[in-house]
């Protein structure tokens, strides 16, 4: 839409305007108007904005980029993604008065279904993985993903079964690499990868994404790459 178009569309019953943003090269909604666009059209309406970031950690300045620097009222990360934390946990930051009415659904108030509760451990456990994050040096991680993608497209360089190339950035346009197998062998397929990673006594779960499969390091520990390298190697080793 267009900076007009999105203007018309508020009418006294506008209470939020929730903004998906991505990152350089990442998915964007066809059409859509950029942020800061969005962010100034809808001051003027004081409608506030509430940016869904879930999956735009890396780069750690996204904590306080959307809001601090863009000047959205609220943004929310999953913390199951990229900080590694329980499944159905989130953070919310921004505007104090706009999370007091986040708050106002929380205990004692909420009532059928006791809605967006979570565990005492899960909020431990997003507590530390927020903390983690935060003080973990985002060089070194960015450097890991690049280290497991290289170390893919160097072990399998030669291989007459599959190989690997880098492809950046991923699928969420976080500013990563995925490493992207190139089936080289007629004896397999995508399918038959797939399945043989599910198989294995650790199974990996791949999804068959436009008919490839990708290894994303983004989640994954040095200790569980060597479980997926050894099935790769494992899988090579199988179809000499
Ligand atoms: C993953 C994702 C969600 C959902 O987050 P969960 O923590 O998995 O519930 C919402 N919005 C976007 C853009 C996402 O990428």
């Amino acid at each position: 839409v267009d900076e007009e178009t999105f203007e018309q569309a508020f009418t006294e019953n506008t209470c939020a305007v929730f903004y998906l943003p991505s990152s350089e090269g990442g998915w964007v909604a066809p059409g859509a108007l950029d942020l800061k666009t969005t962010i100034q059209v809808s001051k003027k309406h004081h409608v506030p904005v509430i940016v869904d970031a879930a999956a735009q950690l890396p780069p750690k300045s996204n904590l306080w980029h959307f809001t601090k620097e863009l000047g959205a009222d609220a943004v929310v990360f999953s913390g199951g993604k990229y900080l590694k934390g329980p499944q159905s946990t989130g953070v919310i930051l921004g505007k104090k008065d706009l999370l007091d009415w986040v708050s106002r659904h929380n205990f004692p108030n909420y009532d059928i279904g006791r809605m967006h509760k979570i565990s005492r451990e899960e909020l431990v456990g997003i507590y530390n993985a927020v903390k983690e994050y935060v003080l973990s040096d985002e060089e070194e991680e960015g450097n890991q993903a690049t280290w497991i993608v290289n170390d893919l497209i160097q072990e399998f360089d030669k291989s007459n079964c599959f190989t690997f190339e880098s492809s950046y950035p991923n699928e969420a346009g976080q500013p990563m690499p995925r490493a992207k197998m190139i089936i080289q062998s007629s004896k397999i397929n995508v399918e038959l990868v797939r399945d043989y990673l599910l198989s294995k006594e650790n199974p990996i779960y791949t999804k068959i994404d436009n008919g490839y499969i990708y290894i994303n390091p983004m989640m994954l520990s040095l200790e569980e790459y060597k479980i997926v390298k050894a099935s790769l190697l494992e899988l090579q080793e199988e179809l000499k």
